[in-house]
C-alpha cells in the first residue's frame, strides 16, 4: 500500500522538524521552500529547552555539548563596563543553523525541493494539492503551513489576520571567538551579558561557530538588543540607499550604511564598552522588528499550520524553534494514534492552546518595551529600568513558563 504523503510548505525548522516527524511514523513527506538556494545560517542565536532536546532525541539527533554551548554565569555590566550583579545559571545555547543542519542532513535531497512558492492550495474530502507559483502541482494526504511568520498558507484561510508590531525591534549582531580582541575575551565568551540603558534591553552570550563549532577558540558571541523604535523609524531603517522602502523588514545587505553607522554609535553611547565593541566590529548588524499573532484556528480541513505560521511568538521566551518541535511532534503522533481527521481535531486543540499560551507569556515579557513608546501615564510599567531580581527570576523560569504553558495546553 502507498505510504501517506504530508505536503509541507517551508523548508526551515518548522518545516523540517514536520518532515522528520512524519517520516519517522512511515509517512513520505516532501518539503518545499520557496528560496531557490539552500537555506544557510541565519547567525541567529538561539535558546533551547528540554521538550526541543527531547525531540531532536527522538529524532536519532543527539543532543549532546555539539549542538550549543553551556552558560553557567549571568552577568550585569552598567555603561562604564563595571559588573554590578553576578548571577548562577544554567542555560544551553544554540544557534538555528545549528539545529538546521542536523534536521537538513537527516531528509534526502530528493525530497526537499528548493525554488517552490507556494501561491494557492485546493482540497477535497480524500486529498490536498498545493499549487506553487511556477504552475507546478503536488497531491497529498495533508498539507503542512510551516511557512513562517507571514504565512501564505495561514493568508489563504484567514487573509484578514495580520502579525501586530510590538513597538520595538532586536538589533543582532555576531562576531567569532577569535575576533574578539583578548582582554576581554575570556569575560565575554563564558558569560550570559545583560546591559539595561533606559527602555531597552541588551543581551549577549556564546553561540556555535559560522560553521557550527562548539570548541572553544571557534565559538561566537552574539548580541540580541531590543530597542523600542517608532512606526516612523522602522519604514526608515525599511528603506534601502535607492529610497524604495521595503515594508517592516529588510534583507541585511540592503540596510543602508547610514542606518548601520547610527547603530553603531549608538552601542557606543549606551552599553558597556567590552559589548559596544563587538556589535561595532561585525561588519553587518542587522535588526528585525518585533511582531506577534493568535490565529484563531490553525487547522483547516487537511492543512494545518505549524511553527510561526501558526503563532508568532515574542522572543522572549526563547521557545520558537522549541514550539516547532513540539508542534511537529503532536502533530505527527496524533495522527499516528487517531487517524486524520481526530489527530488533525487534537491538534487544534493542543498546540492551539500551547501557541496562544506562548504569545501571552511573550506579550507579557515585552510589554516593557512595548509600554515606552506610550506617554508615561499609559504605561503599565512606570519604571525607566528593570529590575534585576525581576529579570533573573525569569531568566531563570523560562523553561518552567513553557512547561505550565504545555501543561495547560494538555487539559485544552
Ligand atoms: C530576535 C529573535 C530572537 C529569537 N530567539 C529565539 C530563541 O532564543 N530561541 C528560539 O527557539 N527561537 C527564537 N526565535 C524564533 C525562531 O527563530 C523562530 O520561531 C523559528 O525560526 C520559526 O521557524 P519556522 O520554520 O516556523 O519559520 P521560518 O524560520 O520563518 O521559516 C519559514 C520558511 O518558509 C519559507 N516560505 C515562506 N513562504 C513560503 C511559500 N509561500 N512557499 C514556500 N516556502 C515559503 C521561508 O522562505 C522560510 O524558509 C527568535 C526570533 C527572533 C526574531
Amino acid at each position: 500500500m502507498a505510504k501517506p504523503r504530508a505536503l509541507i510548505i517551508g523548508g526551515s525548522v518548522g518545516g523540517l522538524f514536520a518532515a522528520n516527524m512524519f517520516r519517522s511514523i512511515g509517512w513520505d513527506a516532501d518539503v518545499f521552500e520557496r528560496n531557490a538556494e539552500e537555506l544557510t545560517g541565519r547567525g541567529a542565536g538561539i535558546s533551547t529547552h528540554p521538550q526541543l532536546h527531547d525531540v531532536t532525541r527522538r529524532l536519532g539527533i543527539p543532543f549532546d555539548d555539539s549542538m550549543g554551548i553551556r552558560v553557567n554565569r549571568v552577568v550585569f555590566l552598567d555603561k562604564t563596563g563595571r559588573a554590578y550583579d553576578r548571577r548562577d545559571t544554567v542555560r544551553l545555547m544554540s544557534s538555528w543553523g545549528r539545529v538546521f543542519r542536523s534536521l537538513r542532513d537527516r531528509v534526502p535531497d530528493a525530497t526537499y525541493h528548493l525554488g517552490k512558492s507556494l501561491v494557492r492550495v485546493k482540497q477535497d474530502a480524500g486529498s490536498v494539492t498545493a499549487i506553487f507559483a511556477d504552475g507546478s502541482r503536488e497531491r497529498g494526504d495533508l498539507l503542512i503551513g510551516a511557512d513562517g511568520g507571514r504565512s501564505t498558507v495561514r493568508e489563504l484561510f484567514l487573509p484578514d489576520l495580520q502579525p501586530d508590531y510590538a513597538g520595538y525591534v532586536a538589533w543582532r549582531a555576531k562576531l567569532d571567538e577569535r575576533d574578539i580582541p583578548e582582554p576581554i575575551r575570556a569575560e565575554l565568551i563564558a558569560n550570559y551579558i545583560y546591559c539595561l540603558p533606559p527602555g531597552e534591553l541588551f543581551l549577549a552570550y556564546p553561540v556555535p561557530g559560522t560553521n557550527n563549532e562548539t570548541q572553544p577558540g571557534q565559538r561566537a558571541y552574539n548580541i540580541v538588543w531590543y530597542r523600542p523604535t517608532t512606526p516612523e523609524q522602522l519604514a526608515d531603517f525599511c528603506t534601502d540607499a535607492s529610497g524604495k522602502c521595503h515594508g517592516t523588514s529588510i534583507a541585511p545587505p540592503l540596510l543602508r550604511p547610514d542606518v548601520i553607522a547610527w547603530s553603531k554609535v549608538q552601542a557606543r553611547a549606551l552599553v558597556a564598552p567590552q559589548v559596544a565593541e563587538i556589535f561595532e566590529r561585525d561588519p553587518r548588524p542587522f535588526f528585525q522588528a518585533i511582531f506577534d499573532l493568535i490565529s484563531p484556528q490553525i487547522v483547516f480541513g487537511r492543512v494545518a499550520l505549524l511553527g510561526d505560521a501558526a503563532f508568532l511568538v515574542r522572543p522572549h521566551p526563547g521557545a520558537g524553534t522549541t514550539k516547532c518541535a513540539m508542534d511537529a511532534e503532536c502533530l505527527a503522533d496524533a495522527i499516528n494514534e487517531q487517524g486524520i481527521e481526530m489527530g488533525l481535531a487534537l491538534y487544534q486543540r493542543r498546540q492551539g492552546a500551547f501557541g496562544a499560551g506562548l504569545v501571552r507569556q511573550g506579550r507579557g515579557d515585552g510589554s516593557y518595551l512595548t509600554d515606552q513608546l506610550k506617554p508615561r501615564e499609559q504605561r503599565r510599567n512606570k519604571d525607566v529600568s528593570w529590575a534585576v531580581n525581576d529579570l533573573m527570576r525569569d531568566h531563570d523560569n523560562r523553561t518552567a513558563q513553557v512547561n505550565r504553558i504545555q501543561a495547560e495546553s494538555k487539559r485544552a
